[in-house]
């Protein structure tokens, strides 16, 4: 059997509660263990099991209730996962939507749980709870338990919870379930009742209707009883590998297999804020061994004519992890686990789901384990945090792969024009629930959050846009940081203020949009003036192009900005006073005279968001 936790784990973990010191002095943060035990029956598809926790509750608070999330009871005719989607898919998407049906339902679930038969449904009912033997009295809202404490928790305290509970795996419809469309039997996510997680913000007891998490910072003990034909994996160190074999084993030793039908697979996650796990009996398992880097399993059902498919994408993966780690930190874990699994992809900590081959949806998973499952943020409120900040960096690794940089963010980019045009655009800080469309959600998640990133880079530099990236990752990693936490690193970093970035990017519809306008000659300068006719305010990078190949770059910092950019190329550059935000125009002068000015551009590198990019270039008639 290994030791969990060697001298360098440790380490890591001291470090960790290092940087918590630094980074939020005064941000308490909740802590959970979990000790689960589940004896699954393949036959019913049901299973029974029992949860130790231990809770230490780390806030000023005096609680006198806990929620636990119960998400699988979402899977139910009639629940509010149901009635929902039934009703999006009543909105008819015009624009060009990645939906077939054009209506805005999400594809996968559309009408499925309305017409799931009773051995089909989800369910987890907490059979009792009990804190010290005494039993505690429990309220259920659908996939929220509530229970009403008998004995408050006190601030700084640990308390002991035993839960017992029983669960039926629903036929697969949204990300877990039973023998999902590529035939795989257990995609087992969100099956525990999970702790909802309470913060200075309160407790965030969000009913499961379709998407986002967020968990209380913890370790988990997993052990799990299936029949000895299914293989299992999970987001986490197998513990009693030599026991179970399935590829698991240390190369060279024997297997003392377990006695009787079922095996006991024992699991351990330290320091992630869930745990997901699979099962089949067709499963198998390849791996890649890093350099510096964690174990690379992926584990699929085994299909021939899929088997080069799964071989490459270990491939790309492990080619991609160096520039993953030294753009965005690096993966702390020992293991991390590609899982054929659930609809799609979707990520847990140190594992995804992904139901097929992708290189594409394989590095998006993976990359969420820097975006919500290291730096925690909460997806509900903040979904751009993760999904965008995810879409930013798969795709700028996948780029820097391909070595075809310059070409990142085009997408995204195309994805927020395309809400702008929609109508349908509604703040990025929308709780992700409540857009009032599938549609707005997730192109101001994906597209919006990613241009984020991208356009952060011209406001700072992409160089440091790259600092304040890795910082971010030092500050933040096993932590909830919001909004602010982010900006807060980017202005310390740029040593620029950038709140008014946030505000109007991420808090409201407001666009971007500069214009050229008339070139004039006064005391001898060519005077070039600049309009803004978007309502958010930006600086403005200008590119003079002359007739004899020459270049001037023209840079007009914004004044809420109380900051410049350090020169990004080896074009000469003349830094003008700041551009109010106040003003719609703006003059600039150059000694060049007017007839040797072949062109005027706005932000040539494109990395602005402007919505109407006709205006942003003047070529000169000879
Ligand atoms: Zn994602």
């Amino acid at each position: 059997m290994r030791k969990n936790c060697k001298p360098a784990c440790l380490l890591f973990i001291l470090t960790g509660m290092l940087t918590q010191l630094q980074a939020q002095p005064d941000r308490w943060q909740q802590r959970i263990k979990y000790k689960i035990d589940v004896d699954m029956n393949v036959e019913t598809n049901r299973f029974t099991g029992t949860e130790k926790l231990d809770y230490t509750n780390n806030s000023p608070d005096t609680l006198d209730r806990v929620f636990f999330h119960l998400y699988w009871n979402a899977f139910q005719p009639g629940s509010s996962m149901d009635v929902r989607s039934r009703v999006l898919g009543q909105t008819r998407i015009s624009e060009p939507s990645r939906r077939s049906d054009g209506l805005d339902w999400d594809a996968r679930v559309k009408d499925r749980i309305q017409h799931l038969t009773p051995d089909e449904i989800g369910y987890q009912h907490v059979t009792r709870i009990t804190i010290g033997g005494v039993e505690q009295p429990v309220k259920m809202h659908e996939t929220i338990l509530e229970v009403n404490l008998t004995k408050p928790i006190l601030p700084h305290s640990t308390v002991q919870m035993d839960l017992a509970f029983e669960a039926q795996v629903p036929k697969q419809i949204r990300r877990s379930g039973r023998d999902n469309a590529e035939g795989i039997r257990y995609s087992m996510s969100q099956w525990y009742p999970k702790m909802v997680e309470y913060d200075y913000q309160g407790w965030n007891a969000n009913p499961y209707i379709a998407r986002e998490f967020y968990g209380v910072w913890g370790d988990f003990d997993v052990n799990i009883s299936i029949d000895k034909k299914y293989m299992v994996t999970a987001g986490g160190d197998l513990q009693n590998a030599n026991e179970l074999g399935f590829g698991y084993e240390t190369p060279g030793t024997t297997i003392k297999p377990q006695k009787g039908d079922k095996n006991l697979w024992k699991w351990q996650a330290y320091n992630v804020h869930d745990f997901v796990w699979a099962a089949d009996p067709t499963y198998k398992m390849i791996t890649r061994t890093l350099k510096e880097g964690p174990l690379l399993r992926f584990v699929y059902k085994a299909v021939d004519s899929l088997e080069n498919r799964w071989q490459k994408m270990a491939d790309t993966a492990a080619l991609a992890y160096p520039i993953i780690a030294r753009t965005f930190g690096p993966y702390p874990y020992k293991t991390y686990t590609f899982i054929q699994g659930g609809d799609g992809g979707m990520e847990y900590p140190m594992a995804t789901l992904i139901k097929s081959a992708s290189v594409g949806t394989a590095l998006h998973e993976w990359m969420h384990s820097w975006y919500q499952m290291m730096m925690g943020t909460n997806e509900s409120l903040y979904p751009w945090m993760d999904e965008g900040f995810t879409d930013y960096a798969s795709t700028r690794v996948q780029a820097t792969l391909r070595n075809a940089p310059g070409f990142w963010y085009t997408g995204s980019y195309r994805g927020y024009f395309a809400l702008v045009k929609s109508g349908l655009e509604e703040p990025a800080s929308t709780h992700s629930d409540h857009y009032n469309t599938n549609f707005a959600y997730s192109l101001a998640a994906y597209s919006k959050g990613a241009v984020f990133m991208s356009q952060l880079g011209y406001i700072v530099s992409d160089s440091i846009r790259d600092k304040i990236l890795l910082e971010y990752y030092r500050e933040w990693r096993f932590k909830h940081p919001n909004p602010n936490d982010f900006i807060r690193v980017a202005e310390k970093m740029s040593h620029m203020e950038l709140d008014w970035y946030k505000e109007y990017w991420i808090n409201s519809t407001k666009t971007i949009d500069y214009g050229v306008g008339d070139i004039n000659v006064k005391d001898g300068l060519t005077m070039i003036t600049l309009h803004r006719i978007g309502q958010m305010p930006m600086p403005v990078d200008v590119l003079l192009t002359f007739k004899d190949g020459t270049q001037e770059m023209h840079y007009i910092p914004m004044n809420l900005m109380y900051g410049d950019k350090p020169a990004e190329n080896a074009i000469p550059r003349t830094i003008h006073n700041e551009w109010n935000w106040t003003s719609p125009d703006y003059t600039f002068g150059t000694k060049r005279g007017i007839q040797e000015l072949k062109s005027i551009e706005i932000d040539p590198s494109m990395r602005m968001a402007d919505v109407n990019r006709s205006n942003n270039k003047l070529v000169i008639p000879d």
